[in-house]
This record gives C-alpha cells, sequence and structure tokens, in this order.
C-alpha cells in the first residue's frame, strides 16, 4: 500500500505540541471555499509548472510522449494539458531545473516511517512528534492509521488534524494510534457550512461529541477567514457549544494565512477572499477570543 503525500514540514511549531514534523496527505472529503491546501483536495497527482525556474528549452516539450506540453507566449512559457498528460514523469526527469515537477509524492509506510524518525531527537528534547495533517488524512485512512501505528511503534508521539468528516468505524482504528486529536470546526450554523464547506456538518458535530465521550485529548481550531468565519456570531457559538461539554476542551483560533492565495495563482484558480492578504492584529485576534469565551 502506498500513500500519496503533497508536503512534509520539518520542525513545525503550530500542529501540535513541541517541534513536529507534518505530513500533508492528499485529498479531502469537504471543498471548503477558502481551502488554504488546494493542492491537496484531490487524491491524484498532479503536474506543476514553475515558470520563474523555467530556461525556455523547450527539452520538456521534445520529450513528451503524449503530446501534452506545448510552447505559449508570455511569463508561463510552457502550457500542459492535463487531459493528455498521463503523468509518465519523463519531461520531469529532462527538466535542468524543476521547472516541471510532480506536486506530490507516493512513500509505503517504511519510507515515511524512515522520513519521519530521523527527527526523534527533536521530538525527544521538546516534546514533540509526528502530525498527520492534509487535505484530511481520513481520506487516506487505511495508510494514515498503518502510518500511526508505525510511528508509535519507533515511540513517536502522535497529532491527527482532521475534520472529522467520516465514519465510526475510521474512528475506533484511529483511537488506538492517536494521542493527540486537532479537530477542525469552521462554521457552526449548518446552511452556512453546507454552503461554504459543501457537507452539512452534523457528521462532524456528532464525531466531537464521540471523541469527547472516549475522553481523548482534543484541540478544536477555527480558521479565522474573513468574509466566512471570522464572525462573532460564528465563534460564539462554537464557544457555547464547546463549553456546553463542561471539559476544558481548548479552542484555538488560526490566523488568516494570507499566503494561500499565491497557491491560486499558480493552480490558476480564483481565491474567494475578498481580502487574500488579510493577517488579524494582535488586537482584534484578543477580539475573537473575547467573542469564542463571552460570546
Ligand atoms: S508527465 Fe509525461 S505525459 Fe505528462 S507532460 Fe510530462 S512527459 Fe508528458
Ligand atoms: S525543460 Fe524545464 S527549463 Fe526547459 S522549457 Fe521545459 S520546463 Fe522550462
Amino acid at each position: 500500500m502506498k500513500g500519496l503525500v503533497f508536503d512534509i514540514k520539518k520542525f513545525a511549531l503550530h500542529d501540535g505540541e513541541g517541534l513536529r514534523t507534518t505530513v500533508f496527505f492528499k485529498g479531502c472529503p469537504l471543498r471548503c471555499k477558502w481551502c488554504q491546501n488546494p493542492e491537496g483536495l484531490d487524491l491524484k497527482q498532479r503536474l506543476w509548472y514553475f515558470p520563474n525556474r523555467c530556461l525556455h528549452c523547450n527539452e520538456c516539450i521534445a520529450s513528451c510522449p503524449r503530446g501534452a506540453l506545448s510552447e505559449q507566449s508570455g511569463h508561463y512559457h510552457v502550457k500542459i494539458d492535463h487531459v493528455k498528460c498521463d503523468l509518465c514523469g519523463v519531461c520531469t526527469e529532462v527538466c535542468p531545473t524543476n521547472a516541471l515537477t510532480f506536486d506530490s509524492t507516493y512513500y509505503s509506510v517504511e519510507e515515511l516511517v524512515e522520513e519521519v524518525v530521523k527527527d526523534k531527537i527533536f521530538y525527544d528534547v521538546s516534546g514533540g512528534g509526528v502530525t498527520a495533517s492534509g487535505g484530511d488524512p481520513v481520506f487516506q485512512h487505511k495508510f494514515v492509521t498503518q502510518f500511526l501505528a508505525r510511528c508509535k511503534a519507533e515511540g513517536l508521539h502522535t497529532t491527527l488534524e482532521s475534520a472529522m468528516y467520516t465514519s465510526r468505524e475510521i474512528i475506533d482504528a484511529l483511537l488506538p494510534v492517536v494521542d493527540n486529536f486537532i479537530v477542525d470546526l469552521k462554521v457552526f450554523e449548518e446552511d452556512d457550512h453546507i454552503k461554504w464547506v459543501g457537507k452539512s456538518n452534523r457528521l462532524i458535530k456528532e464525531n466531537i461529541e464521540y471523541l469527547i465521550g472516549k475522553g481523548v485529548n482534543l484541540l478544536i481550531r477555527v480558521p479565522l477567514i474573513p468574509g466566512y468565519t471570522a464572525s462573532q456570531k460564528n465563534l460564539a457559538q462554537i464557544g457555547q457549544y464547546i463549553r456546553s461539554f463542561g471539559k476544558d476542551i481548548p479552542i484555538e483560533l488560526l490566523n488568516h494565512n494570507h499566503f494561500a492565495h499565491d497557491k491560486y495563482e499558480k493552480m490558476g484558480i480564483e481565491y474567494p477572499v475578498k481580502n487574500p492578504s488579510m493577517q488579524y492584529s494582535e488586537e482584534e485576534m484578543a477580539n475573537f477570543y473575547t467573542f469564542l469565551w463571552e460570546g
């Protein structure tokens, strides 16, 4: 079995306790309008072109056995026909500057464990470990469950970051191999959730309640997206909901990622957030936390 990974971030500080290696798995069951990792949505490899690295040598165009590459004028010198491209990889091998490269890599469980275990010393001194993120790691749950089980066998602390839009069976398989759950609850109102995330949030809430009932280590996360999640009403509703369990469950607010729109440009998709470069100030973040805890 192979897992498809689109990024491995070493020395991550914000994906759980201590220094961590965060593995970003491809595939997600949700479609948030503001997705911060759009390259992680689909469970398939995609060929990427970086015009800034391109020498305009046309070696790739000559090498492609499917005629999927062509020359065009302007900054984007090479045009990819994704319908014709069968991901054979020939162009990525001939390109002298890695201007053509795949957006993700297939790993076996052992290859991925070998990669993350290299930094065990840093996890040990900082109280860190490995975080499975995405996309949403539940989309490749069989591989992720095996990978986290192997990490635990190596003595690594494990965290799963997910929206938990998944079945009870999959959660039950993950419970023994996950030390900490980080669950994203983005939008409280079901209608807004359907409109902005593409699915009802009932299953997500039921699974949060299931995890609370199981007594797991749980952190709720809310990404602050201008015009969508970052409203007093949404944060007050989420705060009241989580407090209603009376368990002192922590909630973390994530400031808007003002780099996300770059990825949309690279992929040729429009970023729907009106203020793409916006980052909230410390004062604004403090206000959002007040909405969360005081309504
Ligand atoms: S991956 Fe293969 S088929 Fe696709 S563009 Fe490159 S050479 Fe052509
Ligand atoms: S082989 Fe690489 S550098 Fe040369 S034209 Fe193609 S993408 Fe550009």
